[in-house]
């Protein structure tokens, strides 16, 4: 270990700043958040001010000037910091992530900044905003266990499953009274569990794994089991915990791998079993996904449930074939269909869907396009009306195909469409951002 990490208590101590620029402004709010009583010089003071202080830092941005400030406070015995100049400095200010009473440093040295923002980066993206609130809630109930749970080794495990379950989860979700509530029924029953089992609803995105949510990659790190679909990218798995199981109940069209009321049924048996599931849906779990059938059935069966939203696949296809799905000047709404031909098509409005100033996007449309079509073109809107179809949307081999409505069977029988598609019609598909284009082969290459 090159440097000793330690947490200095800075609370009223006296440290010196040297400089005036706007690295000398980022310590001076630094150390004012930890209570620091600092002096600020513009210049290199006298000796004496060394003297007087605990700790010296020094950014004035010229070498000659910090390198006098690091004698002058070495002069004095005092520790130094000289911004962006490791080799003056006796300590070095890590990248740090600040969760109220949980802070975490990161240093490389001062080999490289950048590279100690990108591992702040990804901390912080592993550890919820909640988790300061965390870390007091188990400090306010520590002495009273430390009594409750006399023995060590009995009471760590404890704590390490009150602070990986539910009552966490519920202190991060906001909800104290109930965390604390099942933390004193818990204590009381000597053991945390019971009652933990629960389900997240959570949507995966369309396919690029850099959509998931931060709230996603949590839930697949804290399940037990996975439940998911067809539609959901193996790479989106990696997210889960090693040991976690995983359970396949994929249906592609016309062939249902596991029935819902199965999927529901086995939803409803892992939770009573009292693991934490995950039931984890391509795109949004409310956009054609059966959530809300699955909410239902386990609100009746008494089991808790949170729902975690997921880009849906029209707003990934969108931004990742480079056309909006609103537009000032070409469309004022957007409308999500169903095409599966047995439970959409024949509830459809197709008047109001005829609509040139609005954009229509039809889910589960590839085999019922040509019907789609001749509907629209029937009811009013132009057979010329521009129309995208886009195939493995976000996914590294994403097809946008582009033409008239009136063409749209045609263009997915000649294309061979045949991965999950989506048929976006109207006049904001024209859009062709070549940029965009651009970036998204640069990035499958
Ligand atoms: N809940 C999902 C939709 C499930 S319905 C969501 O919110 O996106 C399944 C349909 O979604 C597919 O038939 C296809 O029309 C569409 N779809 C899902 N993922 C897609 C993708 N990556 N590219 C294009 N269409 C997709």
């Amino acid at each position: 270990m090159r440097s000793f990490p330690l947490f200095l208590k800075l609370e009223g101590r006296p440290v010196l700043l040297v400089g005036a620029g706007s690295a000398a402004a980022a310590k001076l709010r630094l150390l004012g958040s930890a209570g620091a009583r600092v002096t600020v010089a513009e210049h290199t003071p006298s000796p004496e001010a060394f003297a007087a202080v605990e700790l010296v830092f020094g950014a004035t941005g010229n070498e000659a000037d910090d390198r006098i400030v690091a004698e002058r406070a070495h002069a004095a015995g005092k520790l130094v910091n000289i911004v962006d100049r490791p080799e003056l400095s006796d300590f070095t200010m890590p990248a740090i992530v600040d969760r109220g009473e949980i802070v975490v440093a990161v240093s490389t040295h001062g080999a490289s900044p950048v590279l100690a923002q990108r591992v702040r980066a990804a901390i912080e993206s592993v550890l919820p905003p909640g988790l300061g609130r965390l870390a007091q809630f188990a400090q306010r109930f520590r002495t009273a266990i430390q009594a409750r749970i006399g023995e060590n080794a009995a009471r760590r495990r404890f704590w390490d499953e009150v602070l990986g379950g539910p009552i966490a989860a519920a202190v991060l979700a906001g909800d104290e009274k109930r965390a604390t509530r099942d933390l004193i029924r818990a204590v009381n029953r000597g053991e945390p569990k019971a009652d933990t089992g629960r389900v997240s609803l959570v949507g995966a995105g369309p396919g690029d794994p850099e959509l998931l949510t931060l709230r996603a990659a949590r839930a697949l790190r804290e399940a037990d089991v996975i439940v998911y679909d067809k539609l959901v990218d193996p790479a989106v798995l990696e997210y889960a915990r090693r040991d976690a199981r995983r359970i396949f109940v994929g249906k592609s069209k016309g062939d249902h791998t596991l029935p819902q009321a199965e999927i529901n049924a086995l939803l409803v048996a892992e939770a009573k079993a009292g693991r934490h599931v995950v039931r984890l849906k391509g795109g949004d779990p409310f956009v054609f996904g059966r959530g809300g059938e699955e909410l239902d059935v386990l609100v009746a069966a008494g089991i808790r449930v949170d729902v975690v939203p997921g880009i849906t696949a029209a707003t990934g296809c969108a931004a990742y074939a480079g056309f909006p799905l609103t537009h000032r000047d070409h469309a004022s709404s957007v409308v999500f269909v169903s095409g599966h031909s047995k439970d959409g098509l024949s509830d459809l409005d197709w008047r109001a869907l005829a609509n040139p100033r609005q954009t229509v996007v039809v889910y589960m449309g590839v085999s019922a396009a040509g019907e789609v079509a001749g509907k629209l073109i029937e009811a009013g809107l132009g057979a010329a009306t521009p129309v995208a179809i886009v195939e493995n949307g976000t996914h590294w081999d994403q097809r946008v195909i582009k033409g008239e409505l009136q063409q749209a069977a045609d263009l997915i029988r000649q294309h061979g469409v045949a991965g999950p598609a989506l048929l976006v019609i109207g006049e904001v598909t024209r859009a062709a951002e070549a940029g965009v284009r651009a970036e998204l082969k640069a990035v499958a290459e």
